[in-house]
C-alpha cells in the first residue's frame, strides 16, 4: 500500500479484477450504517462545493458518522486504503477548505451536534462539533449566556467548524476569536487515536497547548469530535447605532471613543455604496437620508440607551455626524441588517472573491484607498472593531486577488483574518509566512498527519519540486 495519499483518491490494494474503492466503501459503510454512506451522484452534491459556489469538486463517498467512534473507523478505513479525508460541518466556510478536490472521502460531522448541559456557575457548555452556533447560543441565552463569537452563518454554521477555522465574526472587539473560546476539546488524529481534553480547564499548562494548535488548522490536523466551549455573560440591553463618518480616521477615532465610554459589543464598519447594494439588493431600508456619508459605523454598545447618563455620552459620540440610533430591539436588528446582509447582496450580483484580510490600524485608509484604485468595484466592508476588512471582487480578472493580497502584505497585514486559507489562498501563504515558519507549519503537518490522510491541498503551499 502507499504510504502517501493520492489526490485523485486512488484506493489502493482492491482484490484483482473488482473496483479497489468497493473495500473502502464496504468499510464506510460498516462504520457508519449504509443510510449515511452517500455515494450517489444528487446525494453528495450538497456536500461537494461552498457556501460561495466558488469552489466544488467531486467526492468518492459522503460519511455522516453519528459519534467519536463512528469517526475513528472513518479514519482508520481511509488510511487503510489510503484516499483522503475532508471533514466537513456546515459548508459556510469561504476558502473552499470543506470542498473535495477530486476523490476524497467527505467527512460531515453533521450528526454530531449534541448540546450538553449549561454549567451556568463554570459559565461554559460541552458540544458536540456539528452543534450549529445557533443552537448552542439558544441554549446559553436560557441561562443568561452567550457563545462569545457570533456571525451571519450562525444557522448553519457548526462550532466544529468554527473551531477548525478559528472564526471571528462582529464579536472579536468584545471577546476574541473562536479560539479563546475553547477552554478543551476531543479530537481524533490522522492515526484514528482520540485527543481527549474535555473538560478543559481555565488555566492549564501541561505541555502544547494542543487545543489551540487544532483552532484555525482548518480539517488539516485533527477531526474534532466535541468542544468544551467558554460561554460569556449575555447582555440584558445594548445600544445599537449607526454613525456617519467622514473617513477612517474619523471612524477609528469614534471606535476608541466608545471603548473610554464603556464596553462595545461591536464595531462594524460598511461604506455608502455597500450600503446602497444591500437597498437595492436585499430590500434593506437605508438608514439615513441620501446623500450617505463615505463611511458609516455600526456600533453596539453594552446596556440600554435609556441607562443613566448614556444620553450625554451617545451625543458625545456622534457629536454633529448624521447618526441613526435604534430606539427599540426591532430597530436595532434593522440597523445590524445593513451590515449583516451584505454577504447574501453580494452574493446575488454573482459568484465573488472574497478576501478576509487584517490590516494594520495606521495603514488602513491607505490601503482602502489603494484597493479603490486597483479594484474600484470591490464591495469593502468589515470587523473595523478588530482592523479587519472584507474585500469582495466580483468579475474579478486573474490575479487581481493576489494583487490586493500582496497590497495588505506590503502594509504589514494578514491575508487570512477570519476565513482561514482553505484551498484559495494555500498558494500565496508566503506572502506573510517565511521560509522558517512554514517549514515548522509542514513539520506539525508530518507529525500529524504523516501520510496526509486530513484534507490535502488546503492551508499549506504546495510542497517545493523535488521535496
Ligand atoms: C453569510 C456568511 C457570513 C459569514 N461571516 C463570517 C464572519 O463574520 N466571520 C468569520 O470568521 N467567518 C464568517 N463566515 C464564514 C464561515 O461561516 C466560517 O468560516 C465558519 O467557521 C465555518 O463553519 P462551518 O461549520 O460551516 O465549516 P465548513 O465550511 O464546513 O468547514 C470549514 C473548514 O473547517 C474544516 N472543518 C469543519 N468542521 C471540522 C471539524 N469538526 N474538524 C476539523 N475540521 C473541520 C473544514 O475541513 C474546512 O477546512 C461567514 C459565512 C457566511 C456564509
Amino acid at each position: 500500500m502507499s504510504t502517501e495519499m493520492s489526490m485523485g483518491g486512488t484506493v489502493a490494494d482492491g482484490p484483482r479484477g473488482t473496483d479497489p474503492a468497493d473495500g473502502l466503501l464496504a468499510a464506510l459503510r460498516a462504520a457508519v450504517g449504509p443510510a449515511h454512506l452517500l455515494v450517489d451522484a444528487g446525494a453528495r452534491a450538497a456536500y461537494e462545493t461552498d457556501w460561495t459556489g466558488r469552489f466544488a469538486g467531486t467526492a468518492l463517498a459522503v460519511v455522516r458518522p453519528a459519534g467519536t467512534d463512528e469517526v475513528v473507523a472513518v479514519l482508520r478505513a481511509c488510511a487503510a486504503h489510503a484516499t483522503p479525508v475532508v471533514p466537513r460541518g456546515g459548508g459556510t466556510g469561504l476558502v473552499g477548505g470543506a470542498v473535495p478536490l477530486g476523490g476524497e472521502v467527505v467527512l460531515s460531522l453533521e450528526r454530531l451536534d449534541h448540546v450538553g448541559p449549561v454549567d451556568v456557575a463554570g459559565g461554559s457548555v460541552v458540544v458536540g462539533a456539528g452543534a450549529t452556533l445557533a443552537a448552542v447560543d439558544r441554549s446559553a441565552a436560557d441561562h443568561g449566556l452567550a457563545v462569545g463569537v457570533d456571525l451571519a452563518s450562525r444557522d448553519s454554521a457548526t462550532i466544529g467548524g468554527m473551531v477548525a477555522t478559528d472564526a471571528g465574526g462582529v464579536r472579536v472587539i468584545a471577546h476574541g476569536p473562536m479560539r479563546r473560546q475553547v477552554l478543551g476539546l476531543e479530537a481524533v488524529l490522522a492515526d484514528g487515536s482520540v485527543l481527549r481534553r474535555i473538560p478543559g480547564l481555565a488555566k492549564d499548562g501541561t505541555g502544547y497547548a494542543l487545543p489551540e494548535l487544532l483552532a484555525g488548522s482548518e480539517g488539516t490536523l485533527a477531526v474534532v469530535t466535541a468542544v468544551h466551549l467558554r460561554l460569556v455573560p449575555r447582555p440584558v440591553a445594548t445600544t445599537v447605532l449607526l454613525l456617519g463618518c467622514a473617513d477612517v480616521a474619523d471612524a477609528l477615532g469614534r471606535v476608541a471613543a466608545a471603548r473610554r465610554a464603556g464596553t462595545v459589543l461591536a464595531a462594524e464598519l460598511v461604506r455608502d455604496r455597500g450600503v446602497r447594494m444591500v437597498h437595492q439588493h436585499a430590500g434593506v431600508p437605508l438608514p439615513l437620508p441620501e446623500p450617505l456619508p463615505p463611511l458609516l459605523l455600526l456600533l453596539e454598545l453594552d446596556g440600554d440607551p435609556d441607562r443613566a447618563g448614556r444620553a450625554d455620552a451617545l451625543a458625545a459620540l456622534v457629536g454633529d455626524r448624521p447618526a441613526a440610533i435604534a430606539a427599540d430591539v426591532a430597530d436595532a436588528r434593522r440597523l445590524w441588517a445593513v451590515r449583516e446582509r451584505h454577504t447574501e447582496a453580494v452574493q446575488r450580483l454573482g459568484t465573488p472573491t472574497k478576501l478576509d484580510v487584517t490590516v494594520p490600524p495606521a495603514a488602513m485608509a491607505e490601503v482602502l484607498a489603494e484597493v479603490d484604485r486597483i479594484a474600484p468595484d470591490a464591495v469593502v466592508f468589515g470587523h473595523i472593531g478588530d482592523a479587519s476588512l472584507h474585500v469582495n471582487l466580483l468579475d474579478a480578472p486573474p490575479g487581481l486577488d493576489e494583487q490586493v493580497l500582496r497590497l495588505v502584505a506590503a502594509h504589514g497585514g494578514s491575508i487570512a483574518a477570519e476565513h482561514g486559507i482553505g484551498v484559495a489562498k494555500a498558494h500565496l501563504v508566503h506572502l506573510t509566512r517565511d521560509d522558517a515558519d512554514v517549514a515548522a507549519m509542514r513539520a506539525v503537518k508530518r507529525a500529524l498527519d504523516p501520510t496526509g490522510l486530513l484534507n490535502p491541498g488546503k492551508v499549506l503551499p504546495p510542497d517545493p519540486p523535488g521535496s
